[in-house]
């Protein structure tokens, strides 16, 4: 890959950015310019920019795809396009490629995780054995997760894996997708609002589309009750963050565990102060095992497309 040009559209891992030098590529490191002037930074370095690395947070939009006539290729470092313009891409002929499948355990582990730290209290049971307030008395009871039905938004690769785990937690599956799977042992409901009133947890782990922005909408959360809990490991925008927030704070939902958020790296204040509420930082994939391996779906892509090869994970 000798002196072709990457736009790196964020801070990448220190792996990854040394293996494209070391590869000879040359990096254009879009993060590095104010978000005022990307695009300009694009058109600057256009007779160059050949590929794209791009990721959950900052893909390939239509405005910076124009810019760059001689783009061939966006390689995503996520398993998620929605920030990936991708019909502009199929009308230029430029291939896309994700990462799938490497960071699906991480997802589903984290995604168990936060529902375990939800319904157990971990972060708040945590802070009371350091404050040493347990002097003073026993720590409040929590409830338990096993055997609790889980409901799954989206039963793809991390919605399967999810399902798998808790499984093993005696817990009853359901969920809800376009079309019913061959899991006869998984209940399929129809509807989001049919998924959440017949179960306990439910996890989003569809992904974004304009179809399935604010899935969990307010008819959603009422329907999963002020005893449900919702886990959010797909993206922010699926569900309506004014109404988790209103009714987190109101007690009209039971708990929640979110790893993403409408508008990343912002979180909502009002969440803070609630003991029933997990929040991390877009961390499901986030493991030196898994980070490593997704750059090394993205250095085969890369190297596949420039060889005149089959992509490793092509979408486009
Ligand atoms: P996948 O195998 O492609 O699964 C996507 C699922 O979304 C499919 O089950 C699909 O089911 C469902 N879906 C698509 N459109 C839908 C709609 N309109 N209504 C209901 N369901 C719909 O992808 P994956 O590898 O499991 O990843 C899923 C998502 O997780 C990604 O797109 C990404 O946004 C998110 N993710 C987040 C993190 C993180 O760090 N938090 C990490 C990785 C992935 P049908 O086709 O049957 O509808």
């Amino acid at each position: 890959m000798d002196k072709i040009g990457v736009l790196v559209t964020h801070k990448p891992l220190p792996y990854l950015e040394q293996e494209l030098t070391r590869r000879g590529c040359r990096l254009f490191r879009l993060w590095e310019s104010p978000e005022s002037c990307r695009l300009e930074f694009c058109r600057e370095n256009s007779s160059e920019i050949r590929a794209i690395v791009g990721n959950s947070n900052f893909g390939a939009d239509a405005a910076t795809i124009d810019a760059l006539p001689k783009l061939e290729i966006v390689a995503s470092f996520s398993v998620g396009l929605d920030k990936v313009d991708l019909p502009k891409c199929k009308e230029r002929g430029i291939r896309v490629t994700n990462t799938p499948d490497v960071l699906t355990d991480d997802v589903a582990d984290l995604a168990i995780g936060l529902t375990i730290s939800v319904m157990r209290r971990i972060p708040s049971a945590d802070k009371y054995a350091r404050s040493g307030a347990w002097k003073k008395g026993e720590y409040t009871l929590t409830t338990r997760f096993s055997g609790k039905r889980v409901g799954i938004l989206g039963l793809g690769r991390i919605g399967l894996a999810i399902a798998k785990r808790a499984e093993a937690f005696d817990c009853p599956i359901s969920y809800y997708s376009r079309s019913e799977k061959p899991h006869p042992n998984y209940t399929y409901y129809s509807t989001p609002v049919d998924l959440a009133s017949n179960c306990d947890i439910l996890v989003v782990a569809c992904a974004l589309t304009e179809e399935t922005r604010h899935i969990v909408n307010r008819a959603v959360i009422d329907a999963l009750g002020p005893k449900g809990v919702l886990i959010n490991i797909g993206r922010g925008p699926h569900v309506d963050e004014p109404e988790l927030v209103a009714a987190l704070v109101e007690g009209r939902l039971g708990g929640a565990g979110l790893d993403v958020f409408e508008n990343e790296p912002h979180v909502p204040e009002e969440l803070f102060a609630l003991d029933n509420v997990v929040l991390v930082p877009h961390v499901a994939s986030a493991t030196i095992e898994t980070r490593t391996a997704m750059a090394d779906l993205v250095l085969g892509n890369l190297e596949a497309h420039f060889l005149k090869k089959p992509l490793l994970t092509a979408v486009v």
